[in-house]
């Protein structure tokens, strides 16, 4: 049984951290709104953190790359979100980056597909994630984006009986 909360709330501290270490410069928002009755729930910590890591990784990323395209007073925002309904978690991770281009969209969850260049992107992470959170919890993962707006993902992970 694990916290999910603490679990979101944790590794986005330490995925800021880890950011500001190698660019101090680097600020965003972090909005956290976690669900008070979320209860413990049957997940691996370990692989639902990398799930959270890539996630995030990937939030922050897109915030950067937004900024260095952006007017001065761009201002980095990760909105973090969970809620428990009907034996069913959602966790949403948001951000107000790049956004995905519509033709890339179906690709995103290929294992190898990147955008970032050589050296910054395994193309891994997604379809690591995508595979975690459908083969190994029986949960769904879906994403909502606009480009130079936001990007959203939503995964959803029954409560019930089995994991
Ligand atoms: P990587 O991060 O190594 O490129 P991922 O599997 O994590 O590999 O992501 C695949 C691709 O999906 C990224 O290269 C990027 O084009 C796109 N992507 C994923 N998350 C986001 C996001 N939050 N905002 C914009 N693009 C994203
Ligand atoms: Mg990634």
């Amino acid at each position: 049984p694990t916290d999910l909360n603490a679990l979101a709330n944790e590794y986005l501290r330490l995925a800021y951290q880890n950011l500001k270490a190698k660019d101090d410069s680097f600020t965003a928002d972090l909005r956290l709104s976690l669900d008070p009755n979320l209860g413990l729930i049957n997940v691996a910590p370990q692989d639902m953190g990398r799930v959270l890591l890539n996630l995030y990784n990937n939030a922050f990323y897109a915030t950067q790359e937004q900024a260095r395209k952006s007017m001065d007073g761009f201002q980095p925002q990760i909105e973090v979100t969970t809620h428990r309904e009907n034996g069913r978690v959602e966790l949403r991770v948001k951000d107000n980056g790049t956004g995905i281009p519509s033709e890339i969209l179906n690709k995103i969850y290929q294992p190898f597909f990147t955008t970032k260049p050589t050296g910054q992107g395994t193309g891994l992470g997604l379809s690591l994630s995508y595979d975690i959170v459908t083969k190994g919890h029986g949960g769904e993962m879906i994403v909502d984006s606009q480009e130079n707006t936001y990007t959203e993902f939503v995964v959803t992970l029954p409560t019930s009986n089995g994991l």
